[in-house]
């Protein structure tokens, strides 16, 4: 597979303002909502008390490190269940804490991912189309420099492609999870206006140590370019950039990958890139790059293309699409 020089033009960095269309989407939404909010509530008050989902421990700034581009966010949380209920600690007439509440001890994963961590990298922010001037911040990924993040893009009617990589990134978890990894997003829906920079959405798959890393990401190209592809790191070694380790596990992982999407979802490999395997190397993703764990982007779809995007916004479609991601995650870790 040889790697375009002419790196596709994903990310473009449309300049359509997309917050039209979102209050069109939300108000249909709000509608929805309301309908399933009673059986819903019971549901929701139980994961809020089984998952607190910390604030974003705010890795700050972005330009702090070396750089890669595209995304590996920043954010860390996982702040998993382990969250004890307050149950204020008592106090002995000596005035020391008295330990008597025995704080839950988290049931031991099981599954074919116990023991993993799989870091989850939801490409783009919705908040980078009004922060353009932050994430426009020059980062060293080790072969060049490249822009801090990028606004992603949307589809004609506005869905924009960092909703879809949240919502994807978010089943994935789950369905991960479900099979006993620990799971860690780069970020969290609105924990942080913008970014991670690409420098940090790397930085924190390596400081987690993950077995796998899966950027999620879709692509905006012309109408008539269909289908999904894997983006695999080539052999770069320049800077903080050093990908000889990863090449190999790196493209078993985007084979099991591509091969698993293409299964749950019926899409075909791209037919606009990759020669019709689906798989494509790049050496300009500073995502890729500075990444020391087994990783690869996945373009799930062609977000200009109309048939491409009826079903990435299709949340049947997008549960499909996380589950082709997390089997072939699994068949790579646990097969
Ligand atoms: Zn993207």
């Amino acid at each position: 597979m040889r790697y375009d020089d002419s790196p596709p033009p994903p990310e473009s960095g449309s300049s359509a303002n997309p917050d039209r269309h979102w209050f069109t989407r939300r108000s249909t939404l709000v509608v929805g909502i309301a309908a399933l909010a009673p059986a819903c509530l019971a549901g929701w008050v139980l994961t809020q008390a089984l998952s607190g989902t910390g604030p974003d421990s705010g890795r700050s700034g972005p330009a702090a490190q070396p750089a890669s581009h595209s995304s590996l966010a920043p954010g860390q949380r996982d702040a998993k269940p382990g969250s004890t209920p307050s149950t204020s600690p008592t106090t002995s007439p000596t005035g020391s804490p008295s330990t008597t509440a025995a704080a839950p001890v988290p049931a031991p994963a099981k599954g074919p991912l116990a023991g993993k961590t799989v870091v989850v990298d939801p490409g783009h922010n919705t908040g980078n189309f009004k922060h353009t001037d932050e994430i426009d911040q020059q980062v060293d990924i080790g072969t060049n420099r490249k822009e801090c993040d990028t606004t992603g893009t949307t589809t004609n009617s506005g869905y924009m492609e960092a909703e879809f990589t949240m919502d994807v990134s978010k089943r994935l978890r789950t369905a991960l999870e479900a099979q006993g990894a620990k799971v860690v997003l780069t970020h969290e829906t609105g924990a942080r206006p913008w970014g991670p920079c690409i420098t940090e959405r790397a930085r924190i798959g390596n400081e987690a140590n993950a077995d796998a890393v899966v950027s999620v990401h879709a692509d905006g190209v012309s109408a008539g370019s269909r289908g999904f592809h894997v983006i695999l790191p080539a052999k770069v070694k320049s800077g903080a950039a050093d990908t000889a380790k990863i090449v190999g596990p790196s493209r078993e992982l985007g084979e099991r990958i591509a091969g698993n999407f293409a299964r749950t979802t019926g899409s075909a490999p791209a037919n606009y890139l990759g020669g019709g395997t689906g798989l494509v190397v790049r050496d300009d993703l500073g995502g890729l790059n500075l990444s020391t764990r087994p990783k690869v982007f996945i373009e799930c779809g062609n977000m200009r293309d109309a048939k491409d995007a009826a079903q990435l916004t299709s949340p049947e479609w997008r549960q499909k699409a996380a589950q082709g991601i997390a089997d072939g995650i699994v068949g790579f870790l646990g097969g």
